[in-house]
């Protein structure tokens, strides 16, 4: 399929015409998503009113942006005036936006055509998108497969050629892992680097919107385009976008890497030995691997899961019936607001709710939400250590290729266990991105990940890019 850089340089230049590559979109949306259940909405209009835009001022001789005229799949969490958005969630179901996301905006602003908004799991709680209300999405690779999560849909969006590139969000891994479930690269940014106005929250200290693409050049494109400061968001950093694309070819002659032994632990031995392939192929490309290990990472799963559940319980408040979704009448207003939970929401959500209200109460807030906060502050202690050896790390983005449905639904530890290696980075507010890397297991992609300390973007899509071409990939 045609790279988001290429249709923008084609749009820009009149060999294509943004309503054209819409078109293309919509048809492959319109043949595939019974079969996967990546869209749930789908804005024709809106789409074609915003192309049909774009041509006009083409034709006008004007630059309409980086990402003139390319189609985008937008993740389900995030704010779309008048389009529904649901969170794949009962509660929100018919909910429409007053307001765009910042992230909407810019992509607006640079020309990009949102055609719509992907599958998830339920407020973005999982590693599957199994969790979803409306049914789970497939993996456009191998359909009796899981596309991973939570933002299964827009990984599978652009698995399977519907768009070149779409958003996700990533607060334990929902990026890197279903990038790396369906061989696409995926990357979670630096904490603060896109603004989260317009994002419903799951668990405010770890969530970021971050890029899906096919490509290195893609993904940077597209993270120039949302990252940069907002007044909005007060998590934002007071800083301009970074130029991410200028370093997409600058290589990595003379890094220095981490190959994290407790990133690979555990992991399937097809997982592993792409990753030792991975390092071969950075050691050939200049940079210089070492082994190390980081002890800290094995308490992440566990922090994490209180420190996220607990946030989530929080933020989960405002769902209660009364000023938007849904509600489920009763005889007074804390009757209706139980009744409008205990209907809306689904299982996995209700089990954080609860995950988290425990860790948080009176009597337990020490021995669980607070022991969590002090593993966290090691974890970044930990990191920092490692970044003063090294400018990178190295790892596997998930222990498995993509699993078949059901397989770890009856038990929520062993689907939790699918975003050990992802985690860490989020504690740490730090990014990393996954990059596809070979094949394992029924010839389903790997993906290999590699880890930076804030703002080092630049860095790891360059690294990225080494990984790509020693892959094979154009
Ligand atoms: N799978 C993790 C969870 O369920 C991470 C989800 C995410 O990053 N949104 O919490």
């Amino acid at each position: 399929m045609k790279s988001a850089q290429q249709t923008a340089l084609d749009v820009q230049g009149g060999t294509s015409s943004a309503l054209e590559e819409l078109e293309r979109a919509l048809s492959v949306v319109r043949e595939r998503n019974d079969e996967l259940n990546v869209f749930l909405h789908v804005d024709q209009d809106g789409a074609r009113a915003l192309a049909s835009t774009i041509d006009e001022r083409v034709a006008r001789g004007e630059y309409v942006g980086p990402l003139a005229g390319v189609p985008i799949a937008i993740k389900d969490n995030l704010c779309q005036v008048g389009i529904p958005t649901t969170c794949s969630s009962r509660i929100l179901e018919g909910w429409r936006p007053p307001y765009n996301a910042t992230v909407i905006d810019r992509l607006i602003t640079a020309g990009a055509v949102p055609i719509g908004k992907t599958n998830l799991d339920e407020f973005a709680m999982g590693s599957s998108t199994e969790n979803s209300a409306f049914g789970p999405t497939r993996n456009p690779l191998d359909p009796t497969r899981v596309p991973g999560g939570s933002s299964g849909g827009s990984a599978a969006a652009v698995a399977a050629d519907m768009t070149p590139i779409s958003l996700g969000s990533d607060t334990g891994g929902s990026i890197r892992q279903p990038a790396a479930l369906c061989g696409l690269i995926g990357m979670k940014p630096t904490y603060g680097l896109v603004s989260r106005y317009g994002l419903i929250a799951f668990a405010s200290s770890l969530d970021q919107i971050g890029p899906f693409a096919k490509n290195a050049m893609d993904a940077a494109l597209l993270l120039e385009v949302i990252a940069g400061h907002d007044p909005m968001d007060s998590t934002s950093l007071p800083e301009p976008s970074p130029s991410l694309a200028t370093h997409v070819n600058s290589g990595v002659v003379g890094q220095r890497v981490g190959l994290v032994r407790e990133l690979i632990e555990g992991a399937d031995e097809d997982v592993e030995s792409a990753v030792v392939r991975a390092r071969s192929a950075l050691e050939e490309a200049g940079a210089k691997v070492v082994e190390l290990s980081i002890p800290e990472f094995r308490l992440g799963l566990s922090a994490y899961y209180l420190i996220a559940p607990a946030e989530a319980s929080s933020n989960l408040a405002r769902f209660d019936g009364v000023r938007y979704g849904n509600r489920v009448d009763a005889e007074d207003v804390t009757a209706m607001m139980e009744a409008t939970r205990t209907a809306g929401f689904g299982a996995e959500v209700k089990r954080r709710i609860m995950l988290g209200t425990y860790a948080l109460s009176a009597g337990y807030f020490d021995a669980y939400y607070g022991q969590a906060l002090k593993v966290r502050t090691q974890m970044i202690a930990a990191f920092r250590r490692a970044y003063e050896q090294v400018d990178l790390l190295l790892g596997a983005t998930t222990p498995s290729v993509a699993f078949e449905f059901g397989s770890k639904t009856s038990n929520p530890m062993s689907m939790y266990l699918s975003d050990v290696f992802t985690i860490p980075t989020n504690l740490a507010g730090e990014p990393a991105v996954s990059v596809p890397f070979g094949t394992g297991e029924a010839g389903l992609p790997i993906g290999v990940q590699l880890l930076g300390p804030a703002r080092s973007e630049g860095r790891l899509f360059a690294a990225a890019r080494v990984l790509e071409i020693a892959d094979g990939r154009p």
